[in-house]
């Protein structure tokens, strides 16, 4: 196994130790704490997350 990519842009996502690394580490480096970290880079995620939170206003507004 190599490096996580991004589920997105599949760009390699930093900040994330190799595979082969992760069972010297403990369970809390192995993922990124920012939401979707392991899974999207920061950029997508940045997106990702704007896209969610307005999709969250539109509903507010919604209901009043
Ligand atoms: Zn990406």
């Amino acid at each position: 196994m190599g490096y996580m990519k991004c589920a997105i842009c599949k760009r390699v996502l930093l900040g994330i130790p190799k595979a082969e690394k992760l069972r010297f580490l403990p369970k809390s480096m192995k993922r990124v704490s920012r939401k979707y970290g392991g899974y999207l880079c920061s950029k997508c995620a940045t997106k990702k997350i704007k896209e969610e939170a307005r999709k969250i206003i539109k509903k507010l507004k919604g209901i009043k």
